[in-house]
Order: C-alpha cells, then structure tokens, then sequence
C-alpha cells in the first residue's frame, strides 16, 4: 500500500507531461505486459486490432516513437530483421555469462508471424516444455524498439526455465510469478540506455546533457511509473469481487471508483451497472492474476541497483548498462537456479542484499526526472492529484443515457405522494420506540428499537430505489428533482441485509465500549465513568499528573480497546457510500452541504479565523506556565492537551479562572442566582421559550410540555441523558430529553436544544423530503443564536440573573474572553474531527496510521501535543464520542461560523447599535420574522438561498464572528506583543524533557534512571503519581456536579430522527 502510494505521487507529477487520454492509452496498450507459458488461445491481437481504439493506439505510438530519441529508424536496415533482433538480447545475455539459447530454441520457436496464412495467436509468450531441453518463443515480431524490449522480457523467461530446469518439477517456477517477470525486463533497462543502444549501433551519439536525460527518464516513466497504479488496481478490484466486498450490481461502478482513485482516470462517456468495463482488459476474461506486474515492476529496479553495483557501475542509475557483466551475470544466475525451492524473501535478500520489496531503488533511477517535473509543476501552479474527483467530460451529443429512465411527470407526483403518505407513520414508529429506549433503556426496549430501524431502513431502500428509476434531469419542477434525490439518497439502508446488520452491530459495539469505559484507580477498586466524574477532574483538577492519568486512562479504556472495529466500519461505511452513488463515505457526508468548494471553503474561512485563534492560544499557554511551570509549558511549543479543562480540549471554559484577564472584575456567571433564587427546570424551559415566542416565533405546543423529559427520573430508570431534540414526523409531536441541571451551560443547551424544535416547527408542512435544516450547520446554529443574546449581561439583568451590568473594558474583556473559550478554541477542533475522517474515508490516512494522523492534525490546527506517548495501539480518535457513534462533525464548525452571521442580521434588523457582542434580539418581531421566513423553507431551497434570506448574501464567512470578537482580538494582540504565536518548536513534548524525569525521580526516590529506563521510570512515576493522587481524586469527586459543556454532542438522537 504505502508503495503504490509512492508510486501514485510521482503518476501525479506526470499529470503536466501527459494529457488524460494519452495517459490513459499507454497505460492500456503500451505497456501491455505479456503472458508466460500461456496456454489460453485467444486470439487477442486480432480483437484489438479491429477496437476503434487501435486507430489512437497507432497515433499514441507514432507520437512515442517520434518523442525519443532513439528512433526506429536506425533499425531499418537490412540486417535488422527478426532474428538479429532474437540474437542481439541472446548475445546480452550470454555477455553476462548467462545460459545460452539452445538450438532447439532456434529450430523451434516462431519468431514472425508465418506468411502461409495460418491463423496464430500472435501474443508474445515464451514456453516451458517441461522436458528440460525444449524451450521457445512465440511472437510475431515488427522490427522497432518496442518489440526489442519484448523479445528481452520474453528471453528472461527462457533464461529463468533454463537455469531452473534441474529442480524437481514443484521447484520449476519463478521464486515467485513477480520475479519471472521482472528477468527479462532488468536486462531490458541496460538495453534501452542511449550508451547501449550506442554500442550496438542503433544511435549515432550519446548526448549527454539534462535534456536528453529528462527526455528519456520521461519516457521511461510513460512506461513504469504510469503503469504502476494499474497494475495494483486489478487485482484489488479482484480481490474485492471474490471476498464478496464488491458486489455484481457494482462491478463497474467500483471499477472506476478505483480506476479514479489510483490512476486519476475517468470514463470518457457516462457508464452504468450494465457495462463490465472490467472485462475489456485481457487478463480478466482470460483468468490471470496482475499483480505479479506490479511488483515485478517495483523489484526489477531493486536487481537492476543490485547488478550495476556487483559489475562495479558509478554514478546515477539510469545510466547503469551491465553488458559483459560475468559478476552481473553470476549473481543473478545463482538465484535464478532456486527457482522456488526457497522462499521468495531469502532469494531476494540473495540477489539484493534485503528480504524485503522497496520502490527505494526505483525513486533513485527516476529521481531526476522527479524532481524536474516537481519543478515544472510549481513553475505552472499545478494542482496535484485530481481533487475534482467527480469531473467528468461532457456527454458527446446523441449519446444515449439514461435512456430507459423514467421520464413522466404524473408518475413521479404519484410516487411522490405516495412516499408522503406511507412515511409519517413509519419515522412515527421509529420514534417512538427510539425514545421508549432512550428513557428506559432494557435490552427489551433495545430489541423494538432496533426492529423498528430495520423497519424503516426497508421503507427507505425501497423508495431509494424506486426514486432512482426516475430520469430527474428530465423534471422541469425544481420541488420534484429536489425530493427525487433526497429521496434517493439511502445512507446506511443500501447495504445488503447482512451487511447493514453488521453495521449497525459494529456501531453500537463502539457505543456501548464508549459508554461502559471507565477510569480505575487502586486496580480495579475505584472506578468512574466518563460523565460526571471523568469530566468533572478534567474540569476542575490542576494537578498536572492526575490529569495526565485521567487523560490516558480514558483513551485507554475507549479508543484503543475499538480500533479494529473502526476498520471494518470505515469498510462497511465506504460501501454504502458507494452504493448511494458516491466514491467514498466522506464524499457523502459533504454532499450535505451541495458546494462543489466545500473542503476549499472552509479551509478558506478557517485561516481567516486563525490569527485569533492562535493569539487565545499564545495568551492561555503563558498563563498555563504560570500555573505548571516550564517543565510541562513551552512558550514556543504545542500546548500538552490535558491542561485545558476538557477531555478534548474542544473547549477551555473550564480554566477560565486561571486565563481571567481582569480578576478583580467580574466574571458574569448567572448560576449562583439561578439556585438562590430556586429556579427549576420547568422554569428554565418556559424562560427560553418565552424568549422565542418574545421574537414572534412558534411557542412550543402544548404536547412537548406534557411528553418532553426534562429531568433524570428518579424512579431508578435507566435512561440516555445526552442532551437532544425530536421531530416525531407526524407534525405535532416534539420534544426534548435532557436531564436538566440548574446553572447557566443548561440554560444555553436548553435554547440549542428548543432551537431545533422551533426549525422542527417552522418546516412541518413541507414534504416529507424537505423537512432538514438548510444543510446540518444551521440546523446547529439556531438555538446557538438565541443564546447569544441570553448570554449578554443586559439579558441576564433582564430576566432578573445579574444584579447590575458593569459597563467597562474590564468586564467587557472578561465575557469576550469567556465566549472566546468557548467558540474561538473550539472551532480548530471541529475542522480536523471531520478532516481526519474526510481523508481515512478516501484512503489518505491509512489504517495503519490512524493515530498519528491524528496527532499531526491536533498539533497543526490546534497546537497540541500528546502529554504522553502515543503509538499505533492507541486510537485517540475514537476517545470521542462522535467518531464511535458515526456523527459528522463539521456541522459544528459550520453553525460556529454562521450563527455569528444570523446575529449580525437579526441585529441589524432589531435596529441594534454599538458592538455586536453587546446585542440583544428579545422582543424585536421584526429579527424572529426574518429567522421564521429561512427556516419555514426546510430544506426545499439549496442552503445558499436560505442564507440569503436572512443575510442577503450567500455565502458562509467569518466576518461576523470577527466583528462579534474584534474587541478581544485587539487587546489579545497587545497582550502578546512579546509572544511567539504558533508553535514553531513543534516537535517538543512534554515527556521528552529530561529534567522532567529526573527532576521528579530526585524529588521522589533520590535516585537517578538512566534513560535507557526511561520506559520503566516512567512506569514508576506512574505508580507514583497514582499513590499521591489517590487523596486529590477523592476531594475531586466529592466536589460539585461539573458542568458539562459539551454542546456538539447534543445531536445523536437528533440526528437519527433527522436523517429520517
Ligand atoms: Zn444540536
């Protein structure tokens, strides 16, 4: 994998030399490699030859042929016939002190195509008779350079047969079918060097300057590096057709998915489920394994390194021609007489020096031209790789597509009202045992919830396809081709049966060891889960070890212990993202948003945001050293990422007291008051109702108030407390589960949660298909907005939650700070929560580097470094909840950003002045109208014009958010005038610095380890550490309910009832 990877970049870079289809035709044709010992008798020249493809065959190989410049015109002469040809490679092999062809080979073989008009399978092969002297060849051989190098690749055949032909029979193959091919071929690389070709008097001169060097390693590479994702693509499309991973209904489409995806090609015209385009490369009728190429193409670079070195070549690669090479020869005839009596790895370490396969030696030979095209690439601005992925040419005219598609309007509205019909009741049923077990959760309730899901999958796979038979295209009605593909899009529910079940056992596996994980002290006495306890020392410890403890146990319990599940989901996920039409699950997911810029926008609009993030960063880390000290802060380094207040620091709320700028002002925090004054959490919910009714919008109904569950039931009940928002989808059943806490995070949560309720009410009466957020980041930010007026100390005052507002710098500061703590540090973490999945979807981060591309994100976009070391065992992405539970996560970045422009509208529309920070929407009419227009539109309107509506502008942008935090960011700047900002030191760690360790272990154990115990004293640290943490731990769990801010998790069951 991580070869073909290699190999791939370099494929990239000959994307500026070649056109596509250039490309594409030489990978197919030019470097067809051919067949040994074939017994198959298909005729496959003559079937080529009548391919319209041949006519671009002939202009791709005329256009080779004139692009070197060695020509075939050299050869023309009379004595260059077949059998020179045949006696030039036998005389570069016997050079070598190789066997000789025998006679029987010249008697025997069939060197041209006979002229007496039998019919013969022209495709070169070379043959074993078994009888330990009949060797041959079969060819039909033009006199040019290509048909040289064949006859060589062939002779290695023979050459292997001969030198193996005294093994026992089992013995009589190639050490393995990559090494039979790559014999001939070795050779082949000394035959075609300009030096060669000069000493066998097929060139005049030999040019020796860069341009000639780059005009033949580009040739080269036409035929090596441009076939080598081929070559790895065949059989892994074979591979996934015989485990059953890919099944007949996607042979094509998961063809050309990898077809893209390693080679960077796309079909010139549409193709369906119908075509086997699969079946139009030889090998695959023909029953024959590829990747024997491929890593004969990989290794023959590794012999050729190994042959130049033994007949004394110097310097670069590409020049090395090991004609009359006996030390050449012998080396490699020693392993070739093995055959495969041994195992492969030994042979190779023979011949190479090493057991195992490397592209190393091929990077050397190209290793020129690599860096030219590097070169040519940046001086164009060449993008890399193909991230219009889903480009395709237009459609010829007259092509026939879609053809039998159904294209009549009146079916569609009848289909369509029948999906409207039958669905409410069906999303209903699921509901409602959904929430049977989300506040009553028994492995009963669990069984009829699950039944119900798989009800609904079916109800949805069944429309899915249906929908998919319609020909939208064809539908002048926007409302219709928009429901048509929503209706299409399936998710999970494409997958067969027995797949899908495993999916959704594979996700509540990682749920449930999510949920059960736990923290041990004293063995396995004192244990604690992640909710309240686990949070609650991350939130309120400032013991740099407990933390740390606290920290990894966690991962340890949950991440780890589901790796392996996370990869088969990854498998299971990308399938059926396949199976709705898109190359890979990640691809979906951004579908969501329908931009074709999507990843470039955010991107965009995160680097935007990044000078402020990074100056929050720079002021908390020096104000962390105050605290720990430079022995765990580096003021030049990533932040260690337990010290920030929250398991994932994705919000540092918590460690406000330690950043306060002004501590002698006051820092605005309601929640003393709201438990003097004996507020509840009926009373918290009315408040916020109160508020949106107070904007004119839709005061929840009477049936939320009776059925919502506000509170954790006292009746011993097990029940689901994560914050969430229902739409039962019958349009008028809704309603929130939360177990309330009185203090101000509830209060906010509450208006996020009442925030979906109210767009639940707003869309009710669309179709079915439409009832969805604009796309998932509003859907998110429409609570968030709300409470960004009640979080303002004019607000609080308001509802009676602060006694006076102060109306200072200081102050000010204070509360822009605290928002900032919570919006601006949490905005890097909910990008690279989806960046890392975009890419282990399409196979960038491979599974065997989950972990540290995950470490790489974490520093690059929050400045974070691990507090211990982290290797592939550990899997710290799926310490947080949403990758186990497979929720998307940029939603979040997304409403961060557009709730701010919502509020500068409704602002702007409540006539508000002064500083953003400082509004407050209550009771303007006129802000809920404009909120009420966007959401009334569901999702029936791309979100674009949703945005525009209540913006009147369609973009997403951060200016608002930059407007709301510009006090801030101004006295941040000032602040850290004498920071560095950034982590430029970006590889120190915490647990690298050695006065750490040894700081401790003299202050602990008056002794010294050296560091080659490093790993054992640490271990002792930690039992250390665990000893005196013990008492601290105990105060810590005695304290106060933490709060728990983790805002993003509230959607689960949301999600589930939305994606309905
Ligand atoms: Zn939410």
């Amino acid at each position: 994998m991580a070869r073909a990877m290699r190999a791939c970049a370099l494929l990239s870079l000959l994307v500026f030399a070649t056109s596509a289809w250039a490309q594409k035709l030489l990978v197919d044709i030019l470097t067809e490699p051919c067949q040994p010992t074939e017994e198959g008798a298909l005729n496959f020249t003559e079937q080529f030859n009548k391919s319209a493809e041949n006519v671009f065959y002939q202009s791709v190989l005329a256009s080779w042929t004139y692009n070197t410049n060695i020509t075939d015109y050299n050869m023309d002469k009379e004595k260059w016939n077949a059998t020179h040809m045949f006696h030039v490679s036998d005389e570069f092999f016997t050079s070598l002190n190789l066997i000789p062809m025998p006679q029987e080979f010249w008697d025997k073989s069939m060197l041209t195509k006979p002229e007496n008009g039998r019919d013969v399978v022209c495709h070169a092969s070379a043959w074993d008779f078994y009888n330990r002297k009949d060797f041959r060849i079969k060819m039909c051989t033009e006199v040019n350079m290509v048909d040289l190098f064949t006859i060589h690749h062939e002779m290695g055949h023979i050459e292997y047969y001969l030198q193996y032909k005294d093994q026992p029979v089992p013995f009589r193959y190639g050490a393995n079918p990559g090494f039979h091919e790559a014999i001939g071929d070795v050779l082949a690389l000394s035959v075609s060097t300009p030096k060669h070709l000069k000493d066998i008097g097929l060139l005049e001169n030999v040019e020796d300057d860069k341009e000639s060097t780059m005009n033949y390693l580009l040739n080269m590479a036409l035929q090596k590096i441009a076939f080598l994702p081929f070559g790895y693509l065949i059989d892994l499309w074979r591979w996934r057709v015989f485990s059953g991973e890919t099944t007949p209904e996607q042979y094509n489409f998961d063809w050309w998915y990898l077809r893209t995806k390693y080679q960077g090609i796309c079909p010139g015209v549409p193709r369906t489920k119908k075509d086997f385009d699969a079946g139009a490369k030889y090998h695959i009728p023909a029953n024959t394994p590829y990747i024997r190429y491929f890593v004969s193409f990989v290794i023959q670079f590794q012999f050729h390194k190994a042959l130049c070195n033994a007949s004394g070549h110097t310097g670069p690669l590409h020049t090395c021609d090991i004609y009359k090479s006996t030390a050449a020869g012998n080396l490699l005839a020693k392993a070739l007489q093995k055959g495969s009596s041994r195992p492969w790895p030994e042979v190779l370490q023979e011949i190479v020096g090493t057991p195992s396969m490397s592209a190393k030696p091929l990077m050397e030979y190209f290793e020129p031209i690599t860096e030219w095209l590097k070169e040519q690439n940046q001086k164009n601005n060449e993008i890399l790789g193909w991230p219009e992925y889903s480009w395709t040419p237009p459609i010829p005219d007259g092509y026939p597509v879609d053809i039998d598609k159904i294209t009549d309007i009146k079916k569609a509205e009848e289909f369509l009202a029948e999906f409207n019909d039958t669905s409410e009741e069906i999303i209903y049923k699921y509901n409602d045992a959904y929430w049977k077990y989300n506040t009553n959760i028994t492995d009963y309730n669990d069984q009829l919830q699950q039944k119900a899901y798989l009800q609904w999958a079916n109800h949805s796979k069944e429309f899915g396809l249906r929908a998919q038979q319609f020909d939208k295209d064809a539908f002048q009605d926007e409302s219709i081709r928009r429901q048509l593909e929503k209706i299409s899009l399936i998710g999970s529910a494409a997958l067969p049966k027995t797949d899908l079940k495993e999916f959704n056992a594979i996700i509540s596996k990682m749920e449930t060891i999510y949920s059960v994980a736990k923290v041990c002290w004293n063995g396995d006495q004192d244990c604690s889960l992640l909710d309240p306890d686990l949070t609650g020392i991350m939130a309120m410890s400032r013991d740099y070890k407990e933390l740390e403890y606290v920290w990894e146990g966690w991962r340890n319990a949950s991440g780890r212990t589901m790796r392996q599940d996370y990869i088969r989901y990854v498998e299971l996920s990308n399938e059926a993202a396949r199976l709705n039409g898109f190359p890979d699950n990640g691809a979906l997911w951004r579908s969501y948003y329908d931009t074709k810029t999507f990843e470039a926008d955010i991107e965009r609009i995160y680097k935007e945001l990044q000078p402020l993030y990074r100056n929050l960063h720079a002021y908390v880390r020096r104000k962390l050293l105050d605290t720990y000290g430079q022995n765990h802060i580096n003021t030049k380094g990533a932040i260690p990422a337990h010290l920030l207040g929250n398991m994932w620091a994705q919000s540092w709320i918590n460690i406000y007291d330690l950043v306060v700028p002004y501590p002698s002002a006051p820092k605005i925090d309601a929640t003393p008051t709201m438990l003097k004054q004996k507020w509840n959490a009926t009373h918290m919910f009315h408040i916020a109702d109160e508020f949106f009714t107070s904007l004119n919008l839709i005061p929840m109904p009477q049936e939320f108030w009776d059925k919502s569950m506000m509170t954790k039931p006292e009746d011993g009940r097990a029940v689901v407390c994560h914050p969430s928002a229902w739409d039962f989808g019958n349009r008028k059943d809704f309603r929130i589960k939360m177990c309330t806490v009185v203090n101000m995070d509830d209060l906010v949560t509450i208006h996020h949660e009442m925030g979906h309720v109210e767009y639940f009410m707003q869309y009710k009466d669309q179709p079915v298909p439409f009832r969805d957020g604009a796309n998932p980041g509003f859907h998110e930010a429409i609570g968030d907005v709300l409470a960004l007026s009640v979080s303002t100390p004019k607000h609080l005052k308001e509802i009676g939650l602060l006694e006076k507002v102060d109306d200072n710098e200081a102050s000010e500061i204070n509360f822009l700070l605290k928002m900032a703590l919570d919006k601006i540090a949490f905005l890097p973490f909910a990008y690279l929560m989806d960046q890392w999945r975009w890419k282990v979807f399409d196979g960038r981060i491979s599974s065997t580097e989950y972990n540290k591309q995950w470490w790489n994100l974490r520093l690059k976009y929050q400045g974070l470094c691990s507090p211990t070391p982290r290797t592939e065992k550990d899997f710290d992405p799926g310490a947080k909840y949403h990758i186990p539970s497979d929720v998307s996560y940029i939603r979040y970045f997304v409403s961060f950003v557009i709730q701010f422009q919502f509020h500068k509208a409704m602002c702007d529309k409540a006539g508000h002045t002064g500083p953003l920070h400082k509004c407050d929407v209550y009771k303007s009419k006129a802000a809920g109208d404009l909120m009420a227009d966007m959401m009334s539109l569901g999702s029936s309107k791309p979100w674009q014009d949703a945005m525009e509506k209540i913006t009147g502008q369609r973009n997403m942008s951060a200016e608002s958010l930059l407007e709301y935090f510009q006090p801030l960011t101004t006295w941040l700047k000032k602040e850290n005038e004498n920071e560095v900002l950034g982590w430029p030191e970006y590889d120190w760690s915490p647990y690298l610095q050695p006065d750490v360790q040894e700081r401790e272990l003299v202050d602990f154990l008056g002794m010294k380890l050296p560091s080659s115990n490093a790993e054992a004293g640490q271990w002792i640290l930690l039992v250390i550490a665990l000893v005196l943490c013990v008492g601290l731990i105990a105060m810590a769990c005695k304290l106060p309910k933490q709060k728990k801010h983790d805002m993003p998790q509230n959607s689960l069951a949301m999600d589930k009832a939305m994606s309905i």
